[in-house]
């Protein structure tokens, strides 16, 4: 990875090389952590976080999912966010990681009195997927290993342990030379790539599962919605069968790492270069992060990132 200079940690900057836990920290053993994944997109007045305030909430709804109190309110950890590209020198786009874990101090399965520890660390992350993933599209493939069900782990919470679900299904498809893996949710629909939303496209209609389908809520998934919605494309929430990504005309998928990347083959059915719906929602998408789009200005938290170097930590 592309280190960066500082990390914050509880409150304060720390050297890259210092932002170290113990051993001994709970969400080492059981998974007990919260996470987020944000970017800064390079805008023509700087540095800009895209859709900041909404990460901040899923944090918080995810923590308070497993009952972990994060020490530090929604106002406090944006400016930290802020303060980690400025201090950093990130004017150029970066990808922005918020953690909030259960710390050192108690072993054992009941967490509540552990301490939870937060750090937000930036580092510049070009295509999740690869540019010539954005541009012609990647080949996924269907993993054998099924999406957490919501009735064993909530889905739509972002948590570390959750991630062994996707790991293992990354590998899988990795394996087997795929760029990336669809996972069934248990009752045998499409639910998510391994980070990622799904969309298919069929006869001009533009298809997701729904948020019962344990699916995390993605945030560029509400992004692609709400721009289908401006474009006039007829949108369907429901359950996708797996042979439908086979007749699709047009699949893509969502997410803040992956953007939006076009699916050129799945399970060895071709599906073709990037359609004209895949094309059009994302360039809406690229110029809204870019700050290119009037229509979309409230997604962007602008850094100033002379004034925020100089906040206290
Ligand atoms: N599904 C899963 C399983 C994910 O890990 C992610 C990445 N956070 C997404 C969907 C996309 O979410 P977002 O657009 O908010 O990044």
């Amino acid at each position: 990875m592309q280190e960066a200079e500082k990390i914050w940690m509880n409150g304060s900057l720390v050297d890259w090389a210092d932002a170290k836990v113990h051993v001994l920290s709970h969400a080492l053993h059981y998974g007990s952590s919260v996470f987020e994944g944000i970017r800064a997109y390079a805008t023509d007045q700087g540095p800009a976080v895209f859709r900041l305030g909404d990460h901040l909430k899923r944090l918080e709804r995810s923590a308070s999912t497993y009952y972990m109190p994060i020490p530090f309110d929604r106002d406090a950890l944006r400016t930290a966010v802020h303060q980690v590209i400025a201090a950093n020198g990130l004017t150029e786009g970066c990808y922005i990681r918020p953690l909030v874990w259960r710390g050192y101090g108690v072993m054992g399965l009941f967490p509540l009195d552990a301490p939870v520890d937060v750090a937000i660390a930036a580092w510049e992350w070009g295509a999740y997927l690869g540019e010539e993933g954005l541009e012609h599209g990647i080949r996924a493939k269907t993993s054998t290993w099924r999406r957490i069900g919501s009735t064993t782990i909530p889905a739509t919470a972002k948590a570390g342990g959750q991630y062994l679900n996707s790991i293992l299904a990354k590998i899988e498809t990795h394996k087997a030379g795929y760029q990336e893996a669809i996972l069934l949710n248990e009752a045998g629909y499409v639910a998510d790539g391994s980070g990622e939303n799904i969309f298919v496209v069929r006869d001009g209609r533009l298809i997701t599962p729904p948020v019962n389908a344990s699916i995390l809520e993605g945030i560029t998934r509400d992004c692609i919605l709400q721009l289908a919605r401006e474009e006039g494309i007829e949108i369907v929430e429901r359950e996708i069968a797996r042979a439908e990504l086979y007749l699709a005309d047009e699949v893509f998928v969502t997410g803040t790492a992956a953007e939006v990347c076009p699916i050129r083959e799945v399970d060895d059915h071709l599906v073709g270069e990037p359609g004209p719906i895949t094309k059009r929602l994302q360039a809406r998408f690229f110029a809204a992060t870019l700050g290119r789009d009037p229509r979309s200005a409230d997604w962007l938290d602008h850094v100033d990132v002379s004034a925020s170097a100089e906040q206290p930590t």
